[in-house]
């Protein structure tokens, strides 16, 4: 069972009162009817499965049903940031530091 803080609600809570939601950071594009069918598919289907640190939106369902992006290790399942939805994940704003 993950143990969830929600940046919308403040506490940790139990994974039950949440969904995921799929990956996080897929931005629509502006003019789908100008895409191929292989651009639209690849846009709705194809994900990147990554095995380590992986974005991913989650939403608070039994809660105050709110978006918000969590970055989770998809080995060791430990939460490693949680932030709102349209921010940066902060440890990508690090490593823009330098
Ligand atoms: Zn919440």
């Amino acid at each position: 069972m993950l143990h969830i803080y929600c940046p919308y609600c403040g506490e940790l809570r139990e994974e039950d009162e949440f969904a995921y939601a799929g990956e996080a950071h897929i931005v629509r594009p502006e003019n789908p009817e100008s895409l191929s069918d292989n651009d639209w598919g690849r846009y709705l289907f194809h994900r990147k499965n990554i095995k380590g640190s992986h974005h991913e939106m989650w939403y608070h369902a039994a809660g105050c049903r709110k978006f918000f992006n969590v970055t989770r290790n998809t080995v060791t399942y430990e939460i490693e940031e949680v932030y709102k939805m349209g921010e940066q994940p902060p440890s990508r704003a690090k490593e823009a530091q330098g």
